[in-house]
């Protein structure tokens, strides 16, 4: 376990300029997992400034495809080998289960070879230019010095999604983990060092994000910013990076439809909304926090999600039969408490949960129940608000006709400023199609909840974010797209004529 977690700045582990130190605590109990670094700005310049160095006079950018790949297939066999020690740290920082620490180190494996397996792709492409004498090309080149900031509920899962591409492209970077949990980022960069990637192309920065953001988000060395977060601190860097128009790539929250019709097998609907929504205790940004289901099967679905939440059981992440962790922080949880209360106070009704467990063993741990909130309607804050937590809340929905009762589906689903993932549940192919089609969410489950897969695209509608990661445009983002036009045979143009127009 690294108990203590230095800064990796232009090939170097360092302490913050400063000498501050942050201690990271376990959210299930409390107990200290490391004493890290806390850097400040001038760390942060440092870091951008080594990035830019290595990005414009080092070999990484130039080196050649097969051989980035390489290195990514190495870092994915060295996490393969790892797996526990790295799952063991994510769960020290997040308090989630081991079980859910080890699919999410294997889910990293499978990002870094699915970038390693693009890192040849799409070179580029002739064009035709008509014209005999000119070779046109169009070529892809990296983007550039990259800041990479990440949030604390997959950590090491975010940072692949940005990592993998950033190298697999051939940019250099400053990585920004969230100051609660870091641990697996150092273990990342350790890594990849250990596997030969030259000093200065991958900088660790560690500390609060209004310590150390401003200068990742504003400096204008720094190429492209992708963040992902919640929505006030993306608009925030938004907002930063706009004086040197840097690229900007943005994952915010959601507040993520789960629509289950009647003519749904209501089983698996039932089963999979729990899931949905109390993985990993809601702190995840595609949870399904919103059962829009249609009224005529209410009570049915409703009755039989309260009875099975208020049995999931909590626990810390080595407890085998724990079935979800703790929230983050106390400062998290207080949150959460605070979204329910609003939402009663507006009107809706408190079916399940509610009240933080209390007494030995839990007042240590930031512990609150799956909490279901029942009669909501969609002008409630409880109903917009992200509450990234194990909150949710149930709006129902009828129709005169088919058609009908899709668009009062439909409209309940899209009516947030938000539009990441969304689900809908039914056994008529043809209705689920029509509902998947007008759904504004980056990523629609049909009669599913919450898979995805690095071959596809994962990001945002609406304030839900800019660009995508995974898939094929996850790597286009680190990628500049550069046209060469070459005359074989040069000539004069011929048009300012030398005075012969005098
Ligand atoms: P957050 O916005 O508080 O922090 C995210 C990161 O930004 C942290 O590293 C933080 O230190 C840094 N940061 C904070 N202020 C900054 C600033 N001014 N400049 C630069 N960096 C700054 O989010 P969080 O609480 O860590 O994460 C939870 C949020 O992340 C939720 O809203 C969730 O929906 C979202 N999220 C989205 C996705 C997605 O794929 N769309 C995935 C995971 C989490």
């Amino acid at each position: 376990m690294a108990d203590t977690g230095r800064m990796y700045i232009d090939g170097e582990w360092r302490d913050a300029a400063d000498g501050a130190t942050r201690e990271v605590r376990c959210p299930a109990d409390g107990s200290l997992v490391a004493t890290v670094a806390e850097g400040s700005e001038s760390d942060a310049l440092d870091a951008v400034r080594a990035a830019r160095r290595a990005f414009d006079d080092g070999p990484w950018p130039h080196t050649p495809s097969p051989e980035r790949a390489a290195l990514l297939h190495r870092l994915a066999d060295r996490l393969v080998a790892e797996k526990e020690q790295v799952a063991r740290l994510e769960s020290l920082d997040t308090g989630k289960r081991l079980v859910e620490s080890r699919i999410d180190v294997d889910d990293v494996v499978g990002v870094f070879r699915h970038y390693a397996g693009l890192a040849q792709a799409d070179a580029g492409r002739m064009v035709d230019t008509g014209m005999p004498d000119v070779v046109s090309r169009v070529v892809h080149e990296p983007v550039g010095v990259c800041s990479l900031i990440t949030p604390w509920n997959f950590p090491l899962l975010q940072t692949s999604w940005k990592v993998a591409p950033a190298l697999a492209a051939g940019c250099t970077f400053v990585l920004k983990p969230s100051e609660l949990t870091p641990s697996t980022a150092v273990w990342l960069v350790e890594a990849l060092t250990a596997e030969g990637l030259p000093a200065g192309v991958a900088n660790l920065v560690l500390g609060a994000g209004d310590r150390v953001g401003p200068a990742l988000t504003e400096a204008p060395e720094v190429d492209l910013v992708s963040f992902t977060g919640g929505l006030v601190t993306g608009r925030r860097i938004m907002a930063a990076a706009a004086p040197t128009v840097k690229r900007v790539a943005l994952e915010l929250g959601g507040k993520n439809p789960n629509v289950v019709f009647a003519d749904a097998d209501l089983e698996a609907a039932i089963d999979n909304a729990l899931t949905a929504i109390f993985l990993d205790s809601g702190q995840v940004c595609s949870a399904g926090a919103r059962l829009i289901v249609e009224d005529s099967v209410h009570d049915e679905v409703v009755d039989e999600l309260v009875r099975r939440a208020g049995r999931i059981r909590l626990g810390g992440p080595f407890d085998e039969r724990a079935e979800t962790g703790p929230l983050i922080s106390a400062r998290h949880r207080e949150k959460v408490e605070a979204y329910v209360a609003a939402g009663i106070a507006e009107g809706a009704v408190l079916r399940a949960g509610g009240e933080r467990p209390t007494g030995e063993g839990w007042d240590d741990g930031f512990y609150y129940p799956p909490t279901i909130l029942d009669d909501c309607s969609a002008d409630m804050s409880c109903v917009q608000d992200e509450s990234f937590g194990p909150v949710l809340t149930v709006e129902t929905f009828t129709g005169e006709d088919a058609e009908a009762l899709e668009q009062a589906a439909v409209s309940l689903a899209n009516d947030t400023i938000y539009g990441l993932a969304g689900a809908v549940w039914t056994r008529d192919a043809g209705r689920a199609e029509r509902v998947a089609a007008r759904l504004r969410h980056g990523t629609v489950w049909i009669n599913d909840y919450h898979p995805y897969v690095p071959q596809a695209e994962w990001g945002g509608y609406k304030q839900s974010g800019v660009g995508r990661e995974l898939g094929l445009a996850g790597l286009a983002e680190y990628r500049e797209t550069k046209h060469v036009w070459h005359n074989t045979r040069p000539a004069p143009a011929g048009w300012f004529r030398d005075g012969a127009a005098e």
